[in-house]
């Protein structure tokens, strides 16, 4: 392709993503189609020959758009949002022009002084202790197994990474039930076991019990193990339960154990001052992960470690072999060392330009602006006859289910079930469940890019239509 052709049809492009933005609303949220059915409708062999852009273009829209989910539909109330808006996407695309690779400060002095100012800013806009530093990685879940690769090394004085586990073999690392499942991965892959990953019961509200704990602390440690690491979520993925972390700290620093926060969704909420109630005590952690990526308008991805002591991350992923040694290396922080990546993209460019086209005041307009929302909608399910919340409405994740008393939990689950498929089918909205205690519960979040009073409106009002259907179904 020619610059004139590039030219040319990036500016149809861009048309097509300003009428996208526009007209999102009218795609169905998720696709009516079966397994395959894309497949099939790719050629099996790599075209030997070059294709028009106005061929492939036309492919894009009659064979890709008819199987994409449309996670930027405002009603999409799923799993938890993978916000955009528009300066993250005009970024993305100078990113991808100037295709730089950013390992280390010379591979892009820029880039690496840019990552290093905005994720100051974030920590400073969020209030976390002003002594941690913070790098970006592309996912909570790599940045939750750099965190416990870390723990594993402080643990064994740095020996398991040269030697391998001899000696070594009792770790324990300790998290809630309802801890995220990147927690488990990161068990296998650290090389732990997952069976020495202890899950920690929870109250009622589904936040860890410091107690069990400790409790079980205690136990692992008489019977030889070493404690060497505890994961506490800021915001469950299942309902947004908050655990206790400053308890969990002081715990954890009895022990000399590494205290990781995934705050993968809800460590956002943390640039509103009235959210930070949730990381009282979070100076005794050791590291943080949240994802802009979800609830901060930044498109997927783009995930930020914080960590109390930068040292800990470079003394376990630092592999410097002579083709990658610079003269600065003593002076700037080299981003490859602080995690697994070598290669790295330039996300700093995307979050700079969100922050500065919202401002902080526009984030957090945006964010009070959900969780206004939620007040709304979770009163409206609270108000449903049979309808109720099965947690605390902390942040904007609204669990709900109907129960009819005389039903068992099983036929009730059935019926849960029944009433989100129905909403899901119509392709008007998206929601998604969890189980809570074994009752399958309905998760309602609030929190799209461009959610408004209407969308939610309308969820309810299919919501309560599906409702009737159902009870019409199971009851006659
Ligand atoms: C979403 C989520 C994750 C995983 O995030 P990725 O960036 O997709 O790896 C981890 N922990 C919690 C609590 C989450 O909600």
């Amino acid at each position: 392709m020619n610059n004139q052709d590039f030219r040319k049809h990036a500016h149809q492009l861009v048309d097509w993503m300003v009428d996208y933005m526009e007209q999102k609303e009218n795609y169905p949220v998720t696709p009516d189609i079966n397994p395959g059915e894309i497949y099939d409708k790719l050629p099996n062999e790599a075209p030997e020959e070059p294709a028009t852009f106005d061929q492939i273009f036309t492919d894009f829209e009659k064979v890709i758009m008819p199987g994409m989910t449309h996670w930027q539909h405002p009603l999409f109330f799923g799993y938890f949002p993978a916000n955009n808006s528009a300066p993250s996407i005009m970024a993305e695309m100078l990113m991808s022009t100037l295709g730089a690779q950013c390992m280390s400060w010379l591979t892009s002095p820029a880039a690496t002084e840019l990552e290093e100012k905005v994720v100051n800013w974030l920590r400073d806009a969020k209030g976390l202790d002003s002594a941690w530093k913070g790098v970006i990685q592309d996912t909570a879940s790599t940045a939750t197994l750099c965190a416990v690769l870390a723990a594993r090394e402080r643990a064994s004085r740095f020996s398991i990474n040269e030697k391998g586990f001899i000696g070594h073999e009792k770790f324990r690392v300790y998290s809630s039930e309802h801890a995220h499942s990147s927690v488990d991965k990161a068990m296998r892959i650290a090389g732990l076991g997952l069976q020495n990953l202890i899950k920690i019961s929870v109250d009622k509200n589904f936040a860890m019990l410091p107690n069990a704990l400790e409790e079980a602390i205690k136990i692992d440690v008489k019977n030889g193990f070493t404690p060497i690491c505890v994961v506490s979520a800021l915001g469950t993925t299942s309902s947004a339960a908050i655990d206790p972390i400053g308890e969990i700290g002081k715990i954890a620093s009895r022990f000399g154990m590494w205290h990781h926060i995934d705050a993968a969704y809800a460590g956002t909420a943390l640039l509103l001052p009235e959210f930070r109630w949730m990381i009282q005590g979070h100076e005794l952690a050791d590291s943080y992960v949240f994802n802009p990526h979800k609830w901060m308008f930044t498109n997927f991805d783009c995930s930020v470690l914080f960590v109390k002591n930068a040292d800990d991350l470079v003394n376990t992923f630092s592999m410097t072999p002579e083709y990658l040694k610079t003269d600065q290396d003593d002076h700037v922080h080299n981003y490859r060392d602080w995690g697994i990546q070598l290669g790295r993209r330039f996300r700093a460019l995307k979050l700079w330009w969100v922050i500065r086209t919202f401002g902080l005041q526009g984030i957090r307009q945006k964010l009070r602006g959900h969780l206004e929302l939620t007040e709304l909608a979770k009163k409206w399910v609270e108000n449903e006859e049979n309808v109720i919340l099965e947690t605390p409405t902390i942040l904007n994740v609204i669990c709900f289910r109907f129960v009819e008393k005389s039903l068992s939990t099983k036929e009730n689950n059935a019926i849960n079930q029944a009433w989100m498929q129905r909403a899901n089918q119509s392709g008007k909205v998206f929601f998604t469940h969890t189980i809570l205690n074994e009752k399958y519960v309905i998760r309602w979040v609030i929190g799209q890019t461009d959610v408004k009073f209407e969308h939610i409106e309308l969820a309810w009002k299919i919501l309560q239509q599906e409702l009737a259907a159902v009870k019409e179904q199971f009851f006659q």
